[in-house]
């Protein structure tokens, strides 16, 4: 089959079926799906010799860079129901003053993504195929960014969305939710509590539910972090990477990203060290992990300023579990206090505004390191997976009285 570059006329797809994440039992694609039997993840499955016959790293060279550049990896079957706002390449900005002297520290920033977060990859993808299986109606628990990213690629595709978030989420986020044309309601919970109101009006309203995990295309445009980082790094991936962890969406894509990638030979040598960030406030996977358990227990009271990460359950605990031990990595979490100092720590010596959840990788590696977690010569990535400009700030409210005259002598110290 002959492939073009841009605009991306047929393309081929190498889909064979889905399978559920927990017990290996397949199911057919093509058709609307949401959690297995068992009520766990679905996972996309595909003729990888298929994709290595008909695609090479020269051929992705030549295109366009962002996500779907590597449309053989994405479940996508028909061209027009690409439903795109300019994904772009995110970059890779080393931070070296802050290295301490260790290996290479270098953050990806997502921030950068439409609708100023990494939600923007997992949703383009989910809408697309949404558009595809002509579905009309969607639904969706929230900490903000995700619904952000829904409504604005929903609205382009002309599908209604219900988005709900728990009452304290950042003012901006339940905003922009409502300028991109999605209808949002505050809920005085936790984001487990918008997701049983999801789980029901499924079953009242007949909305799609596109809860983290319980579709199995987000994760299909959260793996192309994994492809990107590849990509962007010559096919040569970092020692470690520290990825804030909430549902896991990022870790457990990226993670089978680099297996697809490994299958078709693209990938030789060691895979990174999976490293799972959590708070404090927050910590179910870290917690479980310590356990050495396969699935991790609802988390109490779950509080932290990195709103992204308070995930207090996720359906898809033992794919994170299971991507970070076999990777040879491990689940960390970080104080409130350790991510508020890391952030104005990288924004005043390296000019780069990372979000609280970023942060809390930055603080992650500190520890690391500290604790000899890590190897001083590896080369690490931290993901910086929304704008820093999207979070309440410190204040800053120096005022000058420009009718009278100035004493310049402030100015000094
Ligand atoms: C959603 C989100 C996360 C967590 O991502 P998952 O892949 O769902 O674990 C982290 N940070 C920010 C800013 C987010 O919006």
């Amino acid at each position: 089959m002959q492939l073009q570059t841009d605009p991306f006329h047929e393309l081929p797809t190498f889909v064979t079926h889905l399978e559920c994440g927990l017990k290996g039992d397949h199911y057919p694609a093509g058709t609307v799906q949401g959690l297995s039997k068992a009520g766990r993840p679905l996972l996309v499955k595909y003729d990888l010799g298929g994709i290595a016959r008909s695609v090479t790293k020269g051929t992705i060279a030549e295109r366009v860079p962002g996500l779907w550049r590597y449309r053989e990896f994405l479940p996508v079957r028909r061209a027009e129901n690409i439903v795109t706002l300019g994904e772009c390449q995110t970059p890779l900005v080393r931070i070296p003053k802050l290295e301490q002297g260790a290996g290479e520290l270098w953050i990806k920033d997502e921030g950068r993504l439409p609708t100023g977060s990494f939600k923007a990859r997992g949703l383009c993808v989910a809408v697309s195929m949404a558009k595809e299986l002509g579905i009309s109606t969607i639904a969706m628990p929230t900490n903000g960014n995700a619904g952000a990213a829904l409504a604005a690629y929903a609205s382009r595709a002309g599908i209604n969305t219900f988005v709900f978030c728990p009452h304290d989420t950042p003012e901006v986020n339940v905003r922009e939710i409502a300028a991109q044309g999605a209808r949002v309601w505050r809920v005085n919970g936790l984001i487990n509590d918008c997701g049983r109101i999801v789980g029901q009006g499924k079953e009242a309203m007949g909305w799609f539910d596109l809860s983290t995990l319980k579709e199995p295309y987000r994760i299909e445009g959260k793996k192309t972090m994994g492809l990107e980082l590849a990509d962007q790094m010559g096919w040569e991936l970092p020692d470690v990477i520290f990825y804030p962890t909430g549902g896991g969406t990022g870790l457990i894509g990226m993670w089978k990203a680099f297996q697809e990638l490994k299958s078709i030979g693209w990938l030789t040598g060691k895979l990174p060290r999976m490293v799972a960030v959590q708070a404090d406030g927050c910590a179910p996977i870290v917690k479980a992990f310590r356990e050495g358990t396969q699935h991790a227990d609802l988390w109490p009271n779950a509080h932290t300023i990195a709103a992204g990460i308070r995930v207090p359950v996720a359906v898809g605990d033992f794919l994170i579990l299971g991507a970070v031990r076999e990777s040879g990595g491990y689940a960390m979490s970080v104080s409130d206090q350790s991510i508020a100092e890391g952030l104005d720590e990288v924004a005043k010596q390296e000019g780069f505004l990372l979000c609280p959840e970023g942060a809390a990788t930055y603080a992650a590696w500190k520890q690391s390191l500290a604790q000899g977690l890590i190897e001083s010569s590896d080369r690490c990535v931290l993901f910086n997976c929304a704008s820093g400009v999207k979070y309440p700030l410190p204040p800053a409210d120096e005022t000058i009285d420009c009718t009278v005259p100035i004493d310049y002598e402030r100015f000094r110290g």
